[in-house]
């Protein structure tokens, strides 16, 4: 499965850590911060994670 480190948007409440994410995937670059920025994972990487993906 995809693993990265950590990122996430400075306009949502939530990181991300799969590369197959929508919501991950779609962050603007002035948005994008690398870390879990002290946020839980968001709901569909935790799914994709679950589904070995
Ligand atoms: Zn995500």
């Amino acid at each position: 499965m995809p693993k990265k480190s950590p990122w996430h948007s400075i306009k949502q409440s939530v990181h991300h850590n799969n590369t197959n994410c929508n919501t991950g995937n779609n962050i603007e670059k002035e948005n994008l911060r690398t870390g879990a920025g002290g946020k839980p994972l968001c709901q569909e990487c935790e799914k994709l994670s679950q589904q070995g993906r």
